[in-house]
């Protein structure tokens, strides 16, 4: 069975809170699979451990999670200790994607399926599949939520908008910001949107390890450089985590008032304390990735590898990581505001409804 053909179990929650490195220990029939995770800092990932724990035990494995810190040397010991235990398969979701080239190599001498989870590993042959989402759409979709809420196709501006990008060790990042830059560049080339800081370069936007204290310390060098008079109308921010330092820094700014209202900004991930700030009209927007189904690919690509059986896959040229190209399975994000956060996070099980008061 591929991948898309499984049925998803759309009962248990991403973000469910039991978490870090632990060893289940029924169903054994395929052997153990070594799950590396980045960080506990993020719920995120909590989920997608969680959820990758639950169906690689309804395929029958036992499974051995752990989580890195978001330190990539410990990464890469965390994972080499899992090939010495002798684990079967491997999902990574990489801390810093160039790292990990010879433990990798360790994983291939041993001929153990490695699957790059969301962030796809650079630099080495031995990525044996991708499974994440369409990380330009991710990018797409931050851009056209600025465009439409600013109103800038009807001819409104110029507005004020600053820019963050994620991880410069993070793949991922060139995707979102190349998506949401190729929505937003045509507006600045013809200043309806004005950087005022002038830095527009992924080089001077990027946020190491995606930490929110560190974009909140950026936002407010922003503020006092460039907006000592006129104000921000819009921030493209690329994770949830990032946008609430850049509230807390716009906040304490006085932005937040009836006469200077909170820029539009984006986010990603719909994590819970975003999807509250979006319903009391702080945060603007996030985009969904829904990582039950996510878990539910990377789960059936290792089980399929070990069966001999072809992974199922839908992309197989864009996913380049410099020493092949690594086939992918990508999924649909959505974006997600005031409008729709009930149909697409509540009504699909994601959240409950009691859970966003
Ligand atoms: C993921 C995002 C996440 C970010 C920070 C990226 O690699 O694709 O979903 O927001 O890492 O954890």
């Amino acid at each position: 069975a591929g991948a898309a053909s499984l049925a998803l179990t759309l009962t248990a929650c991403g973000q469910s809170g039991e978490g870090g490195s632990k060893e289940s220990s029924d169903g054994a029939k395929g052997g153990t699979i070594g799950i590396a995770m980045p960080t506990k800092s993020s719920e995120r990932w909590i989920g997608d451990g969680n959820n990758v724990v639950r169906d690689l035990k309804a395929l029958g494995y036992k499974t051995k999670l752990v989580y890195g810190e978001d330190d990539p040397d410990q990464q890469v010991s965390q994972i080499e200790n899992l090939i010495t235990q002798g684990v079967k398969g491997l999902i990574i979701a990489a801390i810093d994607n160039k790292s990990l080239n010879n433990v990798l190599q360790q994983a291939a001498d041993a001929k153990i399926p490695v699957i790059s989870y969301d962030r796809l590993i650079l630099g080495s042959k031995n990525v044996d599949y991708y499974a994440s989402f369409d990380n330009t759409k991710v990018g797409e979709l931050q851009g056209n939520f600025i465009v439409d809420k600013l109103g800038l196709k009807d001819g409104k501006g110029p507005f004020n908008i600053e820019l963050f990008a994620g991880s410069n060790d993070d793949n991922n990042t060139r995707y979102f910001f190349g998506g949401a830059m190729s929505v937003l560049q045509p507006y600045i080339d013809s200043k309806k949107l004005v950087v005022k800081s002038g830095q527009t370069k992924l080089t001077q936007v990027t946020t190491l390890r995606w930490d929110g204290t560190t974009a909140q310390k950026r936002m407010e060098d922003l503020l006092t450089s460039s907006y000592k008079s006129g104000r921000v109308d819009a921030v493209l921010s690329p994770y949830d985590g990032i946008s609430i330092g850049i509230i807390s820094a716009l906040k304490s700014d006085g932005y937040g008032s009836k006469a200077k209202p909170l820029p539009v900004i984006t986010g990603q991930d719909a994590e819970l304390a975003s999807v509250k700030s979006i319903i009391s009209g702080q945060q603007t927007q996030t985009v969904y990735k829904d990582l039950r189904k996510l878990a539910k690919v990377a789960a059936s690509m290792i089980d399929d590898s070990l069966n001999g059986k072809k992974p199922e896959v839908n992309d197989t040229k864009t996913y380049d990581n410099g020493s092949k190209v690594v086939p992918a399975y990508l999924l649909q994000p959505v974006s997600v505001d005031k409008s729709n956060y009930t149909k697409e996070l509540v009504d699909t099980g994601y959240y409950k409804a009691s859970e966003l008061k």
